[in-house]
């Protein structure tokens, strides 16, 4: 992941390719600031107070943008041979999977609710001797 967090200070917060510029092997880069805007609104809209607001952004969207940026990295990686016995099929499907379900709108659920997705993926990089 590009930019750790806080990924805001003070009245200013930052989105889209500025904290998860994304290489383009999923498509995703357009996608993910979309969302970013959405649960922004969403934060801002429940919380008064915009450090709570943005931490809440950040959390409902780090591992989400985490998931992409990984990914796409190793199937960038995986491309220029440097990654053999990277399923890139079942990555990419997998983090079709995820984005799919409806973990954007609502607040995370108090435990992890994607561990078992995200368990998947990196076991795929663990296989291929990437995993982080
Ligand atoms: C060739 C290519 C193909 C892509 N294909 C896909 C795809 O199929 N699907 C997908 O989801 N994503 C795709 N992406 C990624 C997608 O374009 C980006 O992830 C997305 O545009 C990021 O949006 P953003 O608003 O964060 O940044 P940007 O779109 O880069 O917007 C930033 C804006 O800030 C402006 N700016 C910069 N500095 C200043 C300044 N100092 N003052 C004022 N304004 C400033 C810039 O001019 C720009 O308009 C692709 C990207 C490329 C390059």
């Amino acid at each position: 992941m590009g930019t750790p967090t806080p990924w805001h200070k003070g009245r200013v917060v930052l989105m889209g390719d500025a904290v998860h510029a994304i290489t383009p092997h999923l498509g995703q880069g357009a996608a993910q600031a979309i969302e970013d805007g959405v649960v922004l609104a969403d934060a801002l809209s429940r919380h008064d107070n915009l450090d709570t607001a943005f931490a809440e952004y950040t959390a409902r969207r780090y591992e989400r943008c985490k998931l992409i940026v990984d990914t796409s990295l190793a199937i960038g990686e995986w491309e220029m041979g440097r990654l053999p016995g990277f399923d890139n099929v079942a990555a990419t499907n997998h983090v079709l999977d995820v984005m799919a379900q409806a973990a954007l709108i609502h607040p995370p659920a108090p435990a992890d609710s994607l561990a078992p997705e995200k368990g998947r993926v990196r076991c795929h990089l663990r296989r291929a001797g990437n995993c982080r």
